[in-house]
């Protein structure tokens, strides 16, 4: 089927130009070959924005995965061994590609993913500033050398790379999740098999494809998508593969971390998250209403650091919610590649289903809709931004991922309670608060249970900072120099008759 004759003006634009830089890849890349499905079976790619289908992809399962990881393996003895430096400069060319790529790459995303246009060029820079963070800290893995308990010996530390990563990204950051997790891999001497999400693989094949262009060899960084639950068993009972890194569900995380055992595998996760936004009293009204709707809104509620609770100190609650309603009244909701628009769909029918259903169990406990609450006109996954009052931490929505752009608003008396709804769940990625109060600001900030606290800002996360969740949200950090660490394993030399 030539799938152009059934494609809108926009989406053949789009794919003409991406094609024409060889960046429209729909087969799966193993061993430096772009790859079908060895039955030959496809899985269609869907525009949420008008439910147009894009393309079809590979729909691959354990065997072409096995064969990735058998490219990774191999490439592992070469790569391994080039020269940090050799290895910086081929992710720094990587890095060059993405950014010369950076509106095709923005415009795909929002073809497959939704998300507005400038957030999806955003993207981009965001995803392609790992590369570049890491070519840099390619160069900067160091060992040490230890005191000696005996006088005759040294003790030297080498760190080494873990080997074949198997990576495991989601749909919400097509480019960001994957360069977050092949940077720090690829740096420091990995090689790696990825696996996008099925809803949003073009992305991560058009970023493959600047890898090879970038001189990233065969091999070195392969991908594979389709039966998720196949490929997945595969890369888990792989021996050869020593490193699991993984973003998406919490259930799907636990599963993967089980599996993981068998094999003994160094494990990321970074899964859900159940944001507290605490504006207090003493905060300043513009400042918490600018963080707060940004910790919200972006990519319509579909974030794992997005706002999930809006806690709000009653001294100043009429005051911020009259202002934060008319702030999500006035927001723009429609197809990403329209101008001035602030919200996208819903990845698909499933996520605003989920989103009715919070809404829906909400309201039947009690709570109020302050604004919107109810699917958007434009119709398909469109959902109309919204304020829901009167919250209960023990409801539904306040314990699940809403992942929309619903936001639940929760009244609290004094700083203590504020605290202890805010811990009251199971996840712990992102949390922010509001406050103008210096002692307030670090006392809530050390009493909260997350790994990512924003304090008077709505948490403007980059490369150079640790990203990762505590309790069930997740293992491990991504980004930063601690990044690094999550691909390297420690060797200790014992060295004797030296004295
Ligand atoms: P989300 O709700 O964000 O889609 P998921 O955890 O379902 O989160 O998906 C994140 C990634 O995990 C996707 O690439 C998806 O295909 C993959 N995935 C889902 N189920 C499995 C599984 N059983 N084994 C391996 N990967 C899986």
């Amino acid at each position: 089927m030539n799938l152009l004759e059934f494609m809108s003006m926009e989406t053949e634009n789009v794919v003409a130009r991406l094609k024409s830089s060889g960046l429209f890849q729909t087969k799966g890349l193993i061993g430096g070959k772009w790859i079908d499905a060895y039955d030959g079976k496809t899985v269609e790619v869907y525009n949420p924005a008008n439910g147009e289908v894009i393309a079809s992809v590979a729909c691959m399962g354990d065997r072409e995965t096995k064969d990735a990881i058998s490219s990774a393996y191999d490439a592992f003895s070469h790569w391994s061994k080039l020269t940090a430096a050799d290895r910086s400069s081929r992710l720094y060319k990587w890095y060059n590609l993405l950014i010369e790529h950076e509106e095709e790459l923005g415009q795909l995303i929002t073809l497959e993913q939704g998300k507005p246009l400038k957030e999806a060029i955003g993207e981009v820079v965001y995803g392609a500033s790992y590369i570049e963070y890491f070519a840099e800290e390619a160069k900067r893995v160091y060992g040490d050398i230890l005191p000696s308990p005996m006088p005759d010996r040294r003790l030297f530390v080498l760190k080494q790379p873990v080997g074949v990563v198997g990576a495991i990204t989601p749909w919400n950051f097509p480019l960001a999740m994957i360069t977050r997790k092949a940077g720090p891999a690829l740096a420091c001497g990995c090689t790696i098999v990825i696996k996008p999400s099925e809803l949003t693989p073009l992305t991560a094949l058009a970023v493959a494809e600047l890898a090879l262009q970038a001189g990233i060899p065969p091999g070195v960084l392969n991908v594979v998508m389709g039966d998720a639950p196949k490929i997945g068993k595969a890369l888990l009972e792989s021996p050869q593969v020593r490193k699991l890194t993984f973003t998406g569900s919490t259930a799907v995380g636990k599963k993967l971390m089980a599996g993981a055992a068998e094999t003994v595998k160094k494990v990321s996760l970074e899964l859900g998250g159940n944001a507290p936004c605490i504006v207090f009293d003493d905060a300043d009204l513009e400042v918490a209403l600018e963080g707060s709707l940004a910790a919200k809104l972006r990519n319509s509620g579909q974030t794992c650091i997005c706002t999930n609770r809006l806690l709000v100190q009653e001294g100043i609650y009429d005051r911020f919610i009259n202002a934060y309603s008319n702030a999500v009244q006035s927001l723009k909701v429609g197809n990403g590649f329209s101008e001035g628009v602030d919200q996208g769909p819903l990845i698909n029918e499933a996520a605003v289903e989920k989103v009715e259903s919070l809404v829906h169990d909400a309201i039947s406990q009690g709570a109020k809709v302050v604004v919107g609450g109810k699917r958007h006109n434009l119709g398909l996954t469109f959902y109309e931004p919204t304020i829901i009052s009167d919250v209960k931490n023990e409801m539904l929505i306040a314990r699940r991922e809403i992942f929309g752009p619903v936001t639940p608003v929760i009244r609290f008396k004094t700083e203590e309670e504020a605290i202890q709804i805010a811990n009251d769940t199971d996840s712990g990625l992102a949390a922010y608060l509001f406050t103008n109060n210096i002692q307030r600001l670090w006392r809530v900030s050390e009493a909260l249970e997350y790994g990512l606290v924003g304090v008077n800002n709505h948490v403007s996360f980059s490369q150079v900072a640790p990203f990762g969740g505590v309790k069930q949200s997740g293992l491990g950090r991504e980004g930063s120099k601690y990044g690094l660490d999550e691909y390297l394993e420690i060797k200790c030399i014992c060295m004797g008759n030296m004295g």
